[in-house]
């Protein structure tokens, strides 16, 4: 290949650029590479997980020339790093994305690692392009264009989707660190199993779907087990049940989260603010279940007193073990855009962020409808974005 057809051949030039060359030495003539090492996408999607996949996919579909950067090491691995014995609540048959059914039996629900491992065959199947260990720190306008950095890596293109779900960055109380020394204490999403806990109490400290499902394993393996903070409310039957397979499938996810709930009803818009402000209901345990497994209900936890929990009622627990349960944030301050409210809140409608165009979120917590941060939800708004994303071309 000679010097004009290798420079001439964006893809041969990005390709060396990648490398780290900082010079180039083509048929023995060394060129200085003064710019520095950049790329250019039509479209640049952010966030490699099941929000990203499903944009990918959409694009691939489109014929745009996009990359997917994602800052873990193996596609799926958002899921593969959650807590052991974590079984997704919603069925096989809603587990798919567009394109690629979930591999198991309809009315199965599959481990967290079968969910990891599908993400990742999904990725290979439609060849998407995904760049792992790529973490972006940076997102700002140049000119026309967005630019992204991570690391040595400066990445330009006229749209960006910032694609992934508001648990990014765990929130934990500043009192947690007047915490005794003795006391383990964690957040949910670095537990993974009992052996983790010292012998005696463990205080789970928010009662939303990850606390509750946690505090059952900890109660059956002995411990004593305080679920603490309001309850979210809870969906009536089990998933695995009769009800679960005939109404909690049809009805509740696909029917009240994904069509009644979305914010373009009088009924979603009515729900979405304390969706955003307190969690989803319990969608697999019952508070009957946790009052047989002899889970203690108890009121929140608002501070520290002698190195203890300190709850809402002036008690204080004598606990081993303080599992944070409490939340995350999106941690988007990588993003350099004038694009918050006054309250940290992402300005958006329906995930297009009309300031600034060209720019686009999906797998955000109740972004369109209750079902935009699940796996059945999210197509469907990947969909709409990519939608936009071509109109704008
Ligand atoms: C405990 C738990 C159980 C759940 N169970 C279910 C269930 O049963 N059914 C269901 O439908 N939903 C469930 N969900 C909700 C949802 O499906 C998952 O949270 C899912 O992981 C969201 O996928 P995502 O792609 O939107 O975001 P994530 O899985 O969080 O993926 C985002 C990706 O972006 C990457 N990233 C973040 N910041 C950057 C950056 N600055 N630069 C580059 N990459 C970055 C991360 O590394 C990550 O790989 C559950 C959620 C939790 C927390």
């Amino acid at each position: 290949m000679r010097i004009h057809d290798e420079l001439s051949n964006p893809a041969q030039a990005a390709h060396l650029i990648e490398r780290g060359a900082a010079s180039m030495h083509l048929s023995g003539l060394t060129l200085r590479d003064p710019a520095p090492k950049r790329e250019r996408f039509e479209v640049i999607v952010i966030g490699g997980g099941q929000a990203g996949l499903s944009v990918g996919y959409h694009l691939a579909r489109a014929g745009v020339r996009f990359t997917i950067l994602d800052a873990s090491e193996r596609v799926g691995d958002s899921w593969r790093k959650r807590w052991d014995s974590l079984r997704l609540f919603t069925p096989a048959k809603l587990d798919g994305l567009d394109g690629m059914p979930f591999p198991a039996p309809r009315n199965s629900f599959p481990t967290k690692d079968e969910m990891a491992d599908y993400l990742e065959a999904y990725a290979a199947r439609f060849a998407l392009p995904v760049r792992n260990g790529v973490r972006v720190e940076r997102l700002f306008r140049r000119g026309a264009r967005y630019a992204v950095k991570a690391g040595a890596l400066e990445l330009e293109a006229e749209q960006v989707v910032v694609a992934m779900a508001s648990y990014q960055r765990p929130k934990v109380p500043a009192f947690a660190g007047e915490l005794s020394g003795e006391i383990v204490q964690m957040h949910s999403n670095e537990y993974r199993n009992l052996a983790q806990l010292r012998p005696g109490g463990v205080v789970l400290a928010g009662a939303g779907n990850s606390g509750a499902d946690i505090a059952m394993e900890t109660a059956r393996g002995g411990h004593a087990t305080w679920l603490s903070g309001r309850g979210t409310g809870h969906v009536p039957f089990r998933p695995e049940g009769f009800f679960g397979r005939n109404l909690l499938a049809p009805f509740v996810l696909r029917l009240v989260f994904h069509r009644l709930l979305t914010v373009r009803t009088p009924l979603g818009r009515m729900a979405r603010p304390n969706v955003l402000a307190k969690g989803a209901p319990l969608i697999r345990v019952k508070p009957r279940e946790l009052a047989a497994a002899r889970v203690e209900r108890v009121p929140r936890v608002v501070g520290v007193r002698d190195g203890r929990p300190l709850l809402e009622d002036g008690r204080t627990l004598h606990a081993a073990n303080v599992i944070w349960c409490s939340g995350f944030h999106p941690g988007f301050e990588w993003i350099d855009l004038p694009v918050f409210g006054n309250g940290g809140e992402l300005l958006h409608r329906g995930g297009l962020v009309e300031s600034q165009p060209g720019l686009y979120f999906v797998g955000l917590t109740f972004l369109y409808a209750m079902s935009s941060s699940m796996i059945h939800g999210v197509g469907r708004d990947a969909a709409r974005i990519v939608k936009a994303i071509t109109a704008r071309r």
